[in-house]
This record gives C-alpha cells, structure tokens and sequence, in this order.
C-alpha cells in the first residue's frame, strides 16, 4: 500500500549491509545508509567509488547481490522500479525530441491514464515550479541546456515521487550555468519538499547542495556528515584529500610540532601567517618557517610555507579583509604560521 501523508517514513531510504558484486568485483561493500524524510543528500566520491550503484540499486534498476533496502520504511528489495514511489533524473536529460515540451511534461500522467484536464493543470503547476511556463510549446532542441535539465526535473516531478534520485544532473553544463542551476535546484526542493539523492564527483557541488554528503571510496562510504562536517572535520585522509585542499601532517611531524602524536588535517583558511611582531593567541600551535611562494588566487592569497621536517603548509586567507596585508608577506620571508589547536581535524 502507498503510505499516506503525513507518515513520518514518508520520504525515508534506507539500506541495510547491501552489497553488490559484478562477477568478482564488489561494487558495493556491506553498506549501511539512512536517507531522511525531505533531506537532501548527495553521494560524493571518485569515479568508481559505487555511487550510480547505490542509485541504481535505491531504484530498482540493479537488484542488491545481498541487504535489504526499504522506502518509506517498507522493504522493496524485492519490488520492481515501476512500483517504487521515486522517480529518477539523469544526466542526459532524455526528452523526447519531437515533442513539445507541454507533452514531454506530461508524457507520464498519459502513461499513467490521467485526463486531459488533469494533465494540463498539472503540467502547468509543474512548470511554474521550475519557471518555465513560458516554453510549453517549445520542442527541446529550443532550449538551452540549462532549461532542458529543468524540464527533465518538471517531468519527474509531475509524478510525485517521494523519492528523487538524481544522477549528475548538472554534468553537462557549463561552469556558470551550473552553480546557477545548483541553487535554483536547492530552491526548488526546498519548496516541494521531497527527499533528494544526488550523486556527484564534485565536492564544490555536494558541499552547496546538501543537507548531509555521504564520500563515497572503494564501495564504502568513508564518512557522511552535514557539509561543514565533512569538510572542517574529515574522519580519514581520503575525505581530508578529496574535499579541497588541506595540510596533512603525519604523526610524527605533529608530534614534534603540535605536541600530540596523531596525525591532523588543518584546511588552508585555518592556517594563518602570523606579522614578525605578533604572538600566537590562546590555544593556538604555531610553527616557524620560509615563505616558498604567494599565490593570488583573486578572492584570497595562498602562502606555501616551508617548515621544519621538509613539510610544506599552506596558509590561505581572503583578500576583502586584509587588503594591504598581501602584499606584507613575500617570497623567502622567515615567518611563523599557526592555527587554532582546535581547528584541527584527528585522523586514524
Ligand atoms: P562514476 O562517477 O564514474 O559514475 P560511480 O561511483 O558512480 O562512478 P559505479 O558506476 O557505481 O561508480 O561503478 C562502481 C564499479 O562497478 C565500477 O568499477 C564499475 O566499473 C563497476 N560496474 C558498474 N556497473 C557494472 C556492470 N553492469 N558490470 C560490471 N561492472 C560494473
């Protein structure tokens, strides 16, 4: 049975030690995942890591080798795609070429039966939703990118799934189309309120859109957090490496520097150089070291700063705030660097 409204597993996704195995190869490892109602979460990994597995799986499209997954809190691993309450969006839109896009909306109401009248109505709602009621009458090739990919979101939408999983939506567009349509697609739902699953190998991108990011590595899912989390408080090397830049200082090194032996992960913008006559504040490791190279990066200044130990730590801070400040920093100049002890992330 469909669960009605207001059922407080509306919208849940969750997998229970599901591994998947092609042949020998484990593509999925034992994978535990709760998906909350209404939230927001992106699958985050490098090429292979097992992401579009877990969709494919969350859908239907692939049956888990071993596990259990359940929607809305009931078990479906044995149900079909078409009679799982989600609906997926892929990277390549998919749009029938040769009609419009009226008709490419409301392609699966007819499916499904619904009247004329009920189709227009709700295909005209669903266009409100991604503002695009004025190309209904369009066919796809006279859209632009960007507005092809919204239409594919109307056409999943229209059929209100509780679930929607979405496969690198936003693969083909260029940058700037891109970071436009990363927030227009966090406005929008927002406003319907249906749980999201996105899969992405862009950091930038999970870390805009998510209410949480699961990194996925080698079928595993090596940490999952809200954004911040994630990236201010990386669990493993591997999470501390593919979120962004960060300095990683073995257990030695922070032994002798930082006075504890366990390895750290301190993100660039932690890191500060301190002028020739300031003192390091309360709680706060410093380092002396030589000023290997500046870095203009136009919103900020990277300092890339030799330290003892044949270390190399990279300090990185905004322009807006300290403007004359870039310059009092160059090349070859002796300096110490420092961050909040606390602003340190503990590796295993
Ligand atoms: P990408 O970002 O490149 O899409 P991904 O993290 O989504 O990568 P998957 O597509 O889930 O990774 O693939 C995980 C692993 O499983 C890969 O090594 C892939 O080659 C393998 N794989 C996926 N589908 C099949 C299949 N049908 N047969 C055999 N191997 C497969």
């Amino acid at each position: 049975a469909r669960p009605q409204s207001g059922d407080p597993h509306v919208g849940a996704v969750s997998l229970r030690g599901v591994t998947k195995t092609f042949g020998e190869f484990d593509a999925v490892k034992d994978l535990d995942l709760d998906v909350r109602p209404g939230e927001f979460l992106s699958m985050l990994g490098p090429s292979g890591s097992g992401k579009t597995t877990v969709l494919r799986m969350i859908a239907g499209f692939e049956d888990a080798t071993s596990g259990a997954i359940s929607l809305n809190g009931v078990d479906v691993t044995r149900v079909p795609p078409h009679r799982r309450q989600v609906n997926t969006v892929f990277q390549d839109y998919a749009l029938f070429p040769h009609l419009t896009i009226e008709e490419n909306v409301g392609y699966g109401l007819r499916v499904r039966g619904e009247g004329r009248a009920a189709r227009r109505e709700r295909v005209g709602s669903a266009l409100e939703q991604v503002r695009l009621a004025h190309v209904a009458q369009r066919l796809p090739h006279q859209l632009s990118g960007g507005q092809r990919q919204r239409i594919a979101l109307a056409r999943a939408l229209i059929l209100r799934p509780q679930v929607l999983l979405l496969d690198e939506p936003l693969g083909a567009l260029d940058k700037q189309l891109r970071e436009q349509m990363q927030i227009e697609l966090k406005q929008i739902q927002r406003e319907v309120g249906i749980t999201f699953i996105f899969v992405t190998h862009d950091q930038e991108e999970a870390l805009t859109l998510s209410d949480r990011v699961a990194v996925f590595n080698g079928g595993r899912i090596e940490q999952i957090g809200t954004p911040r989390e994630v990236y201010e408080y990386p669990q493993t090397e591997f999470v501390a490496r593919f979120l962004g830049l960060s300095n990683l200082l073995p257990a030695d090194a922070a032994e002798r520097i930082a006075g504890r032996r366990e390895a750290l992960s301190i993100r660039p913008e932690r890191v500060r150089v301190l002028g020739p006559d300031e003192h390091a504040r309360p709680g706060e490791v410093t380092v002396a070291g030589v000023v290997a190279e500046v870095v203009y990066t136009g919103p900020s200044t990277r300092y890339l700063v030799d330290v003892e130990g044949g270390l190399q730590l990279i300090a990185e801070r905004p322009n807006a705030h300290h403007p004359s400040a870039a310059e009092a920093v160059e090349r070859g100049a002796a300096v110490r660097v420092g961050w909040l002890a606390d602003h340190a992330a503990r590796l295993p």
